[in-house]
């Protein structure tokens, strides 16, 4: 196939981009819909969530909030148990920030102005652009993982896709490439290609509708893109927490807001220190994290839990109150609760791992 350079034909390029896009994307509940919240709800969701996954989530989310002002008007905690599993809560907290300045301060509709959207809580470059150009046309080009990888192999760029020093970059060649008549369907396009055809790891060139440009399919490169910067091997933390029982009733944490799994619901515990064992451990933070004493503790189970940059390995126990009254150092709130009850409360998926281990 003879090779056309990108930079020389780029509207070919889009051309063929956009006519096999409008061919093959695959179904999406997203895709039928011109309502800018709702897009936007689904381009929260996506960001490092697979769109398997996110196919439910969005359609109860829709159902429950289907507009700014039900979301805004809605309780954190419901807006939490929605998302729950979804994962990175700073979305949720964020999204139901930001419908609450939207309806106190922008007139209850999402602004169709870049500069404004982007000022709302949780909004950056990447879902600005996404959500400006998909809902109102606006000729921004969007830049995930997905497109980097994507420009990457088409320019056989030595910039790590994983260095926030190369997004510049990035985000150059992106909008060189962005067809300024249809930035929405374009953006999509380019994720699209880079979810189903250049995948990371065998890209099916040779169906790929935009190959004739492609340097790194002429030069058969494709496993040498994109270039990542060595990143660190990532830690793991053992940590202990125990299931205090006080008759039927235990007792359950809430995380502060702010900071990883913000606003969720768990079981008191902590790190375990050099030297310590588990239940040392775990009779240790309990004290120290609510100040209450405990008696009879028992091993439950173990559970393991990965998040983007450490892993956790935690041991937990069952134990029953002794003596002491419930004072908060660490967590924002804290509660007696049925073991039933659980399940009203936005949990951790670790949680979720040993919460069916419990005696009701
Ligand atoms: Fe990706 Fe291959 Fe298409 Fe190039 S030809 S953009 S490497 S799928």
């Amino acid at each position: 196939m003879q090779k056309k350079p990108l930079i020389q034909h780029s509207q070919d390029f889009r051309d063929a981009l956009l006519d096999w896009f409008r061919d093959y994307q695959r179904e999406m509940p997203w895709r039928n819909t011109d309502n800018p919240y709702h897009i936007w709800v689904s381009e929260v969701m996506l960001q490092q969530t697979q769109v398997k996954k996110v196919v439910d989530y969005y359609e109860r989310f829709i159902e429950r909030f289907p507009d700014v002002q039900h979301l805004a008007a809605a309780p954190l905690q419901d807006v939490l148990k929605v998302w729950e599993g979804l994962g990175y809560y700073a979305r949720a907290r964020n999204l139901h920030k930001a419908a609450q300045v939207i309806v106190n301060a922008l007139d209850g509709e999402v602004p169709r102005d870049y500069a404004t959207f982007r000022k709302l809580p949780g909004v950056g470059d990447y879902s600005a652009a996404a959500v400006q150009s998909i809902a109102f046309n606006e000729p921004y080009a969007a830049v995930d993982g997905n497109i980097k990888r994507v420009v990457a192999r088409l320019f056989l760029m030595d910039a790590p896709v994983n260095d926030a020093k190369s997004a510049k970059q990035f985000q150059k060649h992106a909008e060189a490439l962005l067809d300024r008549e249809a930035p929405g369907l374009f953006n999509q396009a380019m994720m699209e290609l880079g979810a189903t055809v250049c995948r990371p790891q065998s890209p099916t060139c040779l169906i790929c509708p935009v190959n004739a440009f492609c340097e790194a399919f002429h030069t058969a490169r494709q496993d040498e893109f994109p270039k990542r910067r060595e990143t660190k091997p990532i830690p793991e933390h053992h940590i202990a927490v125990g299931v205090i029982y006080r008759g039927d009733e235990v007792l359950i944490t809430q995380r502060q807001l702010d900071g990883l799994l913000g606003g969720l619901w768990e079981f008191p515990g902590g790190r375990i220190a050099d030297g310590e064992t588990a239940e040392t451990a775990c009779v240790r933070n309990i004290s120290e994290v609510v100040n209450l004493s405990v008696r009879n503790i028992k091993y439950l189970t173990r559970v393991r839990h990965a998040f983007t940059h450490f892993k956790i390995v935690v041991d937990v126990f069952v134990c029953d109150y002794q003596s002491g009254e419930v004072v908060l150092n660490g967590p924002r709130d804290a509660k007696w609760i049925q073991v039933e009850a659980l399940s009203d409360y936005p949990l951790p998926r670790v949680t979720h791992k040993f919460k069916d281990k419990l005696i009701v």
